[in-house]
């Protein structure tokens, strides 16, 4: 078994829009990160799989999916943020399918971790439109394709980017096989995950969200893991762990006001990486969502992958930046308290 399975996006540089945050520059600042600490050429990368229809529409209506395929072939965008050119159609199921081949590898066995630079990114696609810079929803298929052709049960996904997953929760929503769990800037773009999103039908109490307030770092990163991340992982018990992590609530991103350092960032990976181990044998894939400052992206991504390898972190690219403490905000005091007592974690 290898340590690690990496997803490159072959060709994703032929998705891109001039001047727009969401660029090619984001995958190849990860990816020389890796090759300049020596991971990249240690561990194999693995091509992507073919979607089947039915994981497809299990996911993302036929309608939505004809209509985007239609929109790609134009190029235009599919609303003011998210842009598309004719290669996006079939580099959005490239994404999708690399997500699809890291994640089952790693439920197989044939990889301990998976490390997918899914761009595309998906966690804002819902099942009926494309927003937020993502045309496929990524790891929603993932997911959906370990259920439906590997016979997982019980899955959860931990989202760590700045922004809610909105797509991810929406299409998890009211099923009760996939427990979304997010920690997101609030308010924020795209304007959901409140604590009272928590699912309806059988998917109850199967999405959490813990809002951060501006200027929440590393601190209340490390308090949102161990009383709610990590306890209701437990609770769930999911046969594993499949991450949405994006590099945006770093401190140098320009989009927004968390306070997370790369080394924060590599703390709560390997708290991951632990929970997995002692819990659902090991079984932990990442996949990209967003992340807009190369340099946090480079210092993040060595972090994290260290973090599944269990290695000692990198040189850290962002460790002589000063960060101006504002200590832990009386508005993160009760959102904890106010969680606690939803969930019942005492
Ligand atoms: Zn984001």
């Amino acid at each position: 078994m290898n340590n690690l399975a990496f997803f490159y996006p072959d060709g994703h540089e032929n998705h891109y829009e001039f001047g727009h945050p969401e660029r090619p520059e984001r995958v190849e600042a990860i990816k020389s990160a890796l090759e300049e600490f020596g991971y990249w050429q240690a561990y194999p990368r693995l091509e992507p799989d073919k979607i089947s229809k039915d994981v497809l529409w299990a996911i993302h209506t036929p309608e939505y999916l004809s209509r985007l395929e239609e929109i790609c072939e134009r190029g235009v965008h599919f609303d003011a943020d998210t842009y598309t050119t004719p290669a996006s159609w079939d580099l959005a199921l490239n994404s999708a399918g690399g997500a699809i081949a890291i994640a089952r590898a790693v439920w197989l066995g044939e990889a301990q971790r998976g490390f997918a630079l899914t761009r595309p990114p998906g966690h804002h696609a819902t099942s009926q439109r494309a927003m937020g810079f993502c045309l496929l929803n990524n790891i929603a298929l993932a997911a959906e394709n370990l259920i439906q052709e590997e016979g997982a049960h019980r899955l959860a996904i931990v989202d760590l980017d700045l922004h809610h997953g909105n797509g991810t929760q929406d299409i998890f929503f009211s099923r009760g096989d996939v427990f979304y769990l997010s920690t997101h800037q609030y308010p924020h773009y795209p304007g959901t995950g409140w604590l009272n999103e928590t699912g309806t039908g059988p998917g109850e109490m199967k999405s959490a969200n813990f809002p951060l307030p501006p200027f929440s770092g590393d601190r209340e990163f490390s308090t949102v893991m161990d009383e709610f991340i990590l306890p209701l992982l437990s609770r769930y018990q999911p046969e594993m762990i499949l991450v949405s992590y994006g590099f945006d609530p770093h401190f140098d991103d320009p989009l927004g006001n968390l306070q997370l350092t790369s080394g924060g960032y590599g703390n709560l990976i390997k708290q991951l990486v632990l929970w997995a181990d002692e819990n659902c044998q090991g079984r932990i894939s990442l996949f990209l969502e967003g992340g807009y400052d190369l340099k946090a992206a480079k210092a993040c991504s060595g972090a994290i992958v260290a973090a599944l390898l269990g290695d000692k972190f990198p040189k850290r690219y962002d460790q002589s930046l000063s960060l101006v403490d504002h200590g832990e905000s009386s508005t993160f005091t009760s959102i904890l308290e106010q969680t606690k007592i939803l969930w019942e974690l005492t």
